[in-house]
């Protein structure tokens, strides 16, 4: 699988970074090859998207279909595998995937980030059978019925935002005493008579038979119990850097990288919401996936 084959580039991860990398790296006639699980990233969770420049609102899916469209005018090899490791050895990078071994002289880890659990009783017994880490995906499930969204940031208020359109009525949890979210994502759930905003609770258990149930919650002292059909968490996420352990991250476990995408280990660039680079927006992924294929491409011909 590969084996004999020597990429220039290999890219890991198939979003705004990893898809902006490739088509930095196919003008620059690199023998490239793109592993990824799947195609657009978190972009294909957003419902719509009002802040990436020369689109006043686009959806999600819509997107990342552009993204691929654009990308697919050139000659590039992708293959939906996931990578399991990068490992460096006799002068070369391998890529392990569950399908085999890949070979490269640079590699570009554009893996993205994963939504974090909230880690309480209930949660993963009851995963994908009332609850969701994605509204976007699962809304529709919930069509007429009562649901709950943990969590007051960005994420969780665009998830009330959607659920109100389908749902019989929506409880925002948040452990702090006020949301984090942007202001005028809290002003539009407030504005709503179906949202009921519970800041200051803790969320005990989620409960159930075969499906959810309800949710016990710890409101200010007072333990009460949600009947809710559905719960979304949507308590920030953690990054996908776990396939590479031989370059410095943060203490949130991601990829340190200078302005250039360079990580501590030559040859190895990253890219996106992987990294430390603050701000996690597509905008700021698709460029730092520009700079992380020229960096390699400016790496490789030093190289030659
Ligand atoms: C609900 C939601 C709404 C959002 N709304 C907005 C918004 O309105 N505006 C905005 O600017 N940003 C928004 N964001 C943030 C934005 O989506 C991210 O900042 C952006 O997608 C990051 O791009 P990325 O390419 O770094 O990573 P990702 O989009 O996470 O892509 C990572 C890629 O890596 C692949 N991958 C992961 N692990 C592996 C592996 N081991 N092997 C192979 N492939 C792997 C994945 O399949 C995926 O293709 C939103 C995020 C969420 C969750």
């Amino acid at each position: 699988m590969g084996l004999n084959r020597v990429y220039d580039l290999i890219i890991v991860g198939a979003g705004p970074a990893g898809i902006t990398a490739a088509i930095y790296a196919a003008r620059k006639r690199m023998d490239f090859l793109v592993l990824t699980l799947n195609v657009g990233g978190q972009v294909t969770f957003s419902s719509t998207i009002e802040n990436y420049t020369g689109f006043q609102y686009i959806t999600g899916e819509e997107l990342a279909a552009k993204f691929y469209d654009h990308l697919k005018q050139y000659n590039f090899d992708l293959r939906m595998e996931e990578a399991l490791r990068v490992s460096f050895e006799n002068g070369l990078f391998h890529v392990t995937t569950d399908n085999g071994d890949y070979s490269s002289r640079a590699v570009i880890v554009a893996t993205g980030r994963r939504p974090r659990e909230l880690n309480v009783p209930g949660e993963r017994e009851f995963k994908n059978r009332g609850v969701s880490y994605c509204a976007t995906c699962d809304a529709p499930l919930f069509r007429g019925v009562d649901v709950a969204v943990v969590g007051g940031g960005n994420s969780g208020l665009e998830a009330v935002l959607q659920l109100i359109k389908i749902a019989n009525s929506v409880y925002l949890i948040e452990i702090m005493r006020e949301l984090k979210a942007d202001p005028i994502l809290v002003e539009k759930a407030r504005a709503s008579s179906r949202v009921s905003i519970w800041t200051g609770t803790h969320v005990l258990e989620i409960v159930g038979d075969k499906v959810v149930k309800g949710m016990r919650v710890l409101k200010e002292g007072e333990e009460l119990f949600l009947p809710v059909q559905g719960v979304f968490i949507e308590v920030g996420s953690t990054p996908n850097s776990e396939i590479v352990d031989f370059v410095e991250k943060n203490q949130w476990g991601e990829i340190i990288v200078n302005c250039m995408c360079e990580t501590s280990f030559p040859g190895l660039f990253a890219a996106g919401d992987v990294t430390n680079v603050p701000e996690k927006q597509i905008i700021v992924a698709a460029g730092e996936g520009c700079k992380a294929a020229l960096s390699a491409f400016r790496y490789l011909s030093r190289k030659r």
